[in-house]
């Protein structure tokens, strides 16, 4: 697949040089470096997870990120958002997230919000290809998937509490397929962030990562996509399980459309 358009690159020979890895391999090649150069990402949350995320999306060859964020840096953070140091302490999240991703690459294009997301502000992504959630509280997740559900977006979800993360692809943008909510609407009394619980710096990164995997094969319509299914990772006894998910026909928010 990566030699059939040699003819009709669009890529520069600095592209060609930054992409090499990604070029090499049969799953992108260049045709895939063209692709993802197209693709607009918006990435809600720049925390433990969204850090590592944007970094991966940053030098992948996705063309433009949109990061949305309403924190400011605090030392708390410092453990695991690898994108920040304690000079950006009280500097807002996305200023330092988008200098930093733009640095390491110069063509890419980033947009930034400071307004919580919400079903108020949701129309920020009513333009992008796909939207990454990687925050950590259950009402900013439900207006996500709300919002991806009412603009048709593919919608990747990644969260990490303590030892244990969670991963999950949600086909948002299209219809007959679980939601969010159709997993997790019984467990609203729950709703808790990570704010008062510990998590371990390293599971965030694994859960970014993950997500970026996940994003880059949506993107490309890969195979085997975690679609429909939840990713349980368990780093305390370092254990992997997949779970599928199933439509809830009586799910309030996938089938009112
Ligand atoms: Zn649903």
């Amino acid at each position: 697949m990566k030699n059939e358009k040699k003819n009709n690159i669009s890529l520069s020979d600095e592209d060609l040089l930054r992409y090499n890895k990604h070029i090499l391999l049969d799953e992108i090649g260049i045709d895939g470096i063209e692709l993802l150069n197209t693709k607009h990402i918006a990435i809600i949350g720049l925390g433990g997870i969204g850090c590592p995320l944007a970094q991966y999306l940053s030098t992948s060859g996705i063309g433009t990120i949109t990061l949305i964020d309403s924190d400011i840096i605090e030392e708390t953070n410092l453990q695991r958002q690898v994108l920040y140091t304690g000079l950006d302490i009280g500097k807002y999240k996305v200023d330092i997230a988008s200098t930093k991703i733009k640095k390491m690459n110069p063509k890419l294009n980033v947009f930034t919000s400071k307004l919580r997301f919400c079903k108020d502000t949701s129309k920020i992504i009513r333009n992008v290809d796909m939207v990454i959630d990687a925050t950590d509280n259950f009402s900013t997740r439900t207006a996500i998937n709300a919002a991806t559900i009412k603009y048709k977006k593919p919608l990747i979800m990644g969260a990490a509490i303590e030892m244990q993360g969670q991963i999950s692809v949600f086909r948002n943008d299209h219809k007959d397929m679980p939601c969010y909510n159709c997993l997790y609407s019984d467990i609203e009394d729950q709703a808790t962030s990570c704010m008062n619980q510990g998590v371990l710096s390293s599971l965030t990164g694994a859960v970014g990562s993950i997500l970026a995997t996940e994003a880059i094969k949506v993107l490309l319509s890969m195979s085997e996509t975690l679609e429909s299914k939840l990713l349980l990772i368990d780093f305390k006894n370092m254990i992997f399980r997949n779970i599928k998910i199933v439509k809830d026909k009586k799910c309030c928010v996938c089938n009112e459309l």
